[in-house]
């Protein structure tokens, strides 16, 4: 990222490290084969050892871009939008969520929850990560639990956040 203007522009959420942008059908979870269309914003510091985006940990890698022109794009092809990552939440998502909601999108998230929630969400996929838990009240906000089972014990994590997720269910 070249300069501080910009850098504070990304720390405010109103540009992002877009690493990358694209239309296809949801592949896991309840919106499964459902079209829509991706935002994976750059910027993780949870470091998975089995993460299958390395590429997207260092944020300085992906371009900073002005949240309006992403949504401009996204709004050619789908009102159904998914935030990834990276780890979304490591930036201010309420200035590209409240942009996406005013064309009438639904906005969707995957985070690890290991950054306070911010932005204005209608479907919450959470997937904690035991190198950096989630923080706050995520849990009772998901709709929604994802976890990467790598080790048997594993399980027992998953069943431990699925007992948060549905403590009020
Ligand atoms: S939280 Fe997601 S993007 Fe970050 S290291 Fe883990 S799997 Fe990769």
């Amino acid at each position: 990222m070249a300069n501080t203007a910009i850098l504070d522009l990304v720390d405010k959420g109103v540009m992002l490290p877009l690493m990358e942008e694209f239309y296809t059908i949801q592949g896991e979870g309840y919106h499964k084969g459902a079209a829509a269309y991706f935002i994976r914003v750059g910027g993780c510091d949870v470091g998975c050892h089995w993460c299958d985006v390395k590429e997207s940990w260092d944020a300085e890698r992906h371009p900073p871009t002005p949240i309006h022109r992403i949504v401009e794009n996204a709004d050619k092809y789908s009102k159904t939008i998914v935030v990834t990552g990276g780890e979304p939440l490591t930036w201010d998502m309420k200035p590209l969520t409240t942009a996406l909601k005013e064309r009438g999108m639904q906005t969707h998230i995957e985070t690890s929850g290991a950054y306070p929630l911010t932005g204005t969400w209608d479907w919450i996929c959470l997937s904690p990560k035991k190198n950096k838990l989630p923080v706050g009240d995520i849990h009772q906000k998901a709709h929604e639990l994802k976890v990467i089972a790598y080790y048997t014990h594993d399980f027992q994590f998953s069943e431990e956040h699925a007992a948060q997720v549905c403590e009020e269910c």
